[in-house]
């Protein structure tokens, strides 16, 4: 194997655990992937982060054929298609992480109260509808939700977030998760106050190259 694909299957796993050890996503629930070639490089399912090693990481050609000697995540549908739907990500991070996924099983959206939610784009993140995992259904619905974003929530299931690369992708997973954390932690107070089009906008017009932004 090339040192270049060497490097990019060991940024995946490193990621991979750096989830895990911060407590943004817990057991094997998500999947990290990365754009490669004319396909992606994207975890196997089911496969204990602690044991990974490089030749574990599958390749996946955009038709769905996979190479590798185990199967690969069974999201690898929603990461396949928002890799072909957007042509400026590089790689594409989903997690359960508990602030996250209390939220989507709400089934809430997450509002403008805080002007860090411009960083994802839009002046939301959506929340997708509900559909079995592993399925088009909530890959189309995923995509969907992500129109004019870089994140999303997922109905009774956690959160995707894409990147231009693995660290841009990791950046937004952290902020999100602290972005969720803040709202949860306003809501026993009532709804909160939210920023209104043009405060959004002014925030949208100096946001960019902010952090990792
Ligand atoms: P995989 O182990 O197949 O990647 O699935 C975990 C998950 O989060 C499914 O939504
Ligand atoms: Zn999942």
């Amino acid at each position: 194997m090339e040192t270049e694909e060497r490097r990019k299957r060991q940024a995946i796993i490193d990621i991979c655990l750096k989830m895990n050890a911060s407590g943004l996503n817990q057991g094997t629930s998500g999947n990290v992937s990365l754009r490669h070639g004319e396909g992606l490089l994207i975890t196997p399912s089911g496969r204990p982060y602690e044991s990974l090693v490089p030749e574990d990481i599958v390749y996946l050609a955009m038709d769905g054929r996979a190479e590798g000697r185990w199967k690969p995540s069974s999201e690898w549908r929603f990461h396949r298609d928002i890799l072909a739907a957007r042509p400026e990500a590089g790689a594409v991070l989903h997690a359960h992480p508990p602030h996250c996924t209390a939220l989507a099983i709400m089934e809430r959206d997450i509002p403008p109260i805080h002007y860090m939610v411009a960083v994802f784009g839009g002046d939301d993140v959506r929340c997708a509808p509900y559909a079995t995992y592993g399925t088009e259904a909530l890959s189309a619905h995923a995509l969907a939700a992500l129109e004019g974003r870089n994140a999303c929530l997922l109905a009774h299931h956690g959160m995707i977030v894409a990147g231009r690369d693995l660290d841009h992708a990791w950046w937004l997973a952290e902020e999100l998760e602290a972005l969720a954390r803040q709202y949860l932690l306003c809501l026993p107070m009532g709804e909160p106050p939210r920023l209104n089009a043009e405060q959004m906008a002014e925030v949208h017009a100096r946001i960019a190259g902010y952090g990792r932004a």
